[in-house]
């Protein structure tokens, strides 16, 4: 703490606690069930938001209890905690189960449950081509997500490594995984939607759309039109967050010309060789992982979806520079 925030805690007891499992944050998104599919035996600790007796509640229409509910269908060991800290909190932008507070119940049970580690669903974006998402270039010194950084190291400290099994696969390939995996039917990235499945009139669920045809090679099913607030960023010229996966969109849904996604296209210019990158893990990404469950990762890997070249690589790594 003192390294990465100048910021003294203790008493420091004379051993480092230490476990042996690891447990998936889960959020009920595409990115975690890919963790989940690799990890079948994983325990999943889902943080769920609770009202505040003061702060208002600026999410009214996120339906937390939803998650929680579809959490207890994966037929999974599960712990669901409840909390309100997001609330208190103002940076980074709390507001999305991806937060480093979301593991806090994890941390807290750490010692009941035994854990060495709680694993992450961050993907390529979010951990290699932008700190915060939007900064759009290659960030191997994340402050909020390498291993050895500020964050990673006081995680590893408590002795609940940071680790992020998909760090090194991009957006389509999370969600193939995830569609692809047992629990499917439970892929729930909109906070918005209730039992029945995502609302389908978001933002967020026009973005995973694409993604989702992309993976599928189909036309895109959605009812929102390029004039509809939801789909106001891509009418306007790039960058964008996690602008790779809209190139893999626009690369390989086809008819992209006719949906909301037109303007980025001619914008992007993207080919299925173009985005070709994205469908391999980068391999840094695998170091990063602890010992412990390193090998599961790259076996995994090796089966299902291969390494990238050191030409893809580079394109990882020379990301937002051209
Ligand atoms: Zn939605």
């Amino acid at each position: 703490m003192r390294t990465g925030w100048g910021v003294d805690a203790g008493p420091v007891g004379a051993d480092a606690r230490s476990g042996t499992r690891l447990a998936v944050s889960y959020s009920g998104g595409a990115d975690s069930m890919a963790v989940a599919a690799m990890f079948p035996d994983a325990p999943f600790v889902h943080f769920q938001r609770v009202s505040h007796p003061r702060v208002p509640n600026r999410w009214t229409h996120y339906r937390s209890e939803v998650l929680a509910q579809l959490v207890h269908k994966t037929g999974r060991e599960v712990h669901v905690v409840q909390s309100d800290l997001e609330f208190v909190l103002s940076r980074p932008r709390p507001g999305f189960p991806e937060h480093h507070a979301v593991t806090a119940g994890a941390l807290l049970l750490a010692d009941d449950l035994d854990l060495g580690g709680v694993a992450f669903g961050h993907e390529l974006g979010s951990r290699w081509l932008g700190g915060e998402r939007y900064t759009h270039r290659y960030s191997p010194d994340n402050p909020m997500w390498a291993a050895d950084g500020p964050w990673g190291r006081l995680f590893a400290a408590a002795g609940v490594a940071m680790v992020l099994p998909v760090g090194g696969l991009s957006e389509p390939v999370t969600m193939r995984m995830a569609m692809e995996s047992d629990l499917a039917h439970l892929v729930r990235w909109c906070l918005r939607g209730d039992m029945d499945g995502p609302c389908a009139k978001c933002a967020k669920c026009l973005r995973k759309e694409l993604i989702l045809a992309a993976v599928e090679r189909r036309p895109l099913d959605t009812p929102i039109t390029a004039a509809m607030p939801a789909a106001r960023k891509w009418q306007e010229p790039p960058p964008y967050g996690g602008q790779e996966t809209i190139e893999y969109g626009c690369a390989h849904v086809p008819g992209i010309e006719d949906t909301p996604f037109a303007k980025a296209a001619e914008y992007l210019r993207a080919t299925p060789e173009s985005v070709r990158w994205l469908e391999h893990c980068y391999p840094p990404a695998l170091r990063e992982i602890p010992e412990p469950w390193r090998a599961r990762v790259e076996a995994y890997v090796d089966e299902n979806i291969g390494l990238m070249t050191e030409d893809e690589a580079r394109r990882v790594e020379t990301w937002g520079s051209r």
